[in-house]
């Protein structure tokens, strides 16, 4: 049985005074929930302030990248120890905005999660294809090879319990949606995948979908049986529509 899980990726949007008000309206919007995860990922200098705002309450914390080595001479970098000490329980890696802007890799997506792991934070690691890469029916064969490079460093077992996002980079930020079926597909191959690599434990991995997911078609994707989740960018900065689709995946 997989507990849905809804994160709020808050990308580099809002001053302190915003954080610190979004975090206590979604903890006062999702109160009364229950059957579903759910966490918010602010940028890392509202970190420790999200941190109070959601200590008392179901809301989870996570960040938004990590370092790929230990606390040390790494100017501008985050340590996950760090963040393990500020009370992060998430981190996301490989985000699509962070593969094409600063250049991230497979190697170094991989060491971050080792270190995001030793430290006890869940890694949500993302993968997602360009619209090319769909167009072209290369799909499965992109996000294979993202997780495979990733994999193939950690070792299976080193997977431990990660949480995978599935995010087409074309229905990121654009208000295009993967459709239902769409994403379905792509889960149930990640899934197929995962359980080559880890087994029975495949059955266990939650899957979650990221690109455009907003409450108005949230149900329709959480519906299906493989997306366990969502990582919602645009629509997390609202707390009324963050906590619809945690409510939408609490009845799913
Ligand atoms: C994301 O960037 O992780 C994301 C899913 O963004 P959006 O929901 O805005 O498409």
């Amino acid at each position: 049985m997989r507990i849905p899980l809804v994160v709020g990726n808050w990308k580099m949007h809002g001053r302190l005074a915003d954080a610190k008000a979004l975090a206590s309206a979604v903890v006062g919007q999702t109160a009364a929930l229950s059957g579903v995860e759910r966490a918010v990922c602010p940028p890392f200098v509202h970190l420790s302030t999200v941190a109070d705002c959601v200590a008392d309450s179901d809301v989870g914390l996570g960040a938004q990248h990590c370092a790929d080595g230990p606390i040390g001479a790494h100017t501008g970098e985050v340590a996950a120890e760090m963040l393990a000490d500020l009370g992060v329980g998430y981190v996301i890696l490989g985000h699509s905005e962070r593969r094409q802007y600063d250049n991230e890799r497979e190697s170094g997506i991989a060491k971050r999660y080792e270190q995001a792991l030793s430290q006890g934070l869940r890694p949500i690691l993302c993968v997602g294809e360009s619209l090319e890469a769909r167009e072209a029916g290369q799909t499965d064969q992109v996000v294979g090879a993202q997780l495979t490079g990733v994999l193939d460093r950690l070792g299976d077992a080193g997977f431990g319990d990660g949480v995978i996002a599935y995010e087409p980079i074309w229905a990121i930020g654009t208000g295009l949606t993967a459709s239902a079926e769409q994403a379905q597909a792509v889960h149930a191959s990640i899934r197929a995948l995962m359980a080559e690599r880890v087994g029975d434990a495949a059955s266990d991995l939650r899957i979650l979908y990221g690109g455009s997911m907003k409450a108005a078609n949230a149900e329709a994707l959480l519906d299906q049986p493989d997306v366990d989740g969502g990582l919602i960018g645009g629509a997390s900065l609202s707390a009324d529509e963050f906590a619809a689709i945690c409510a939408a995946a609490a009845r799913g």
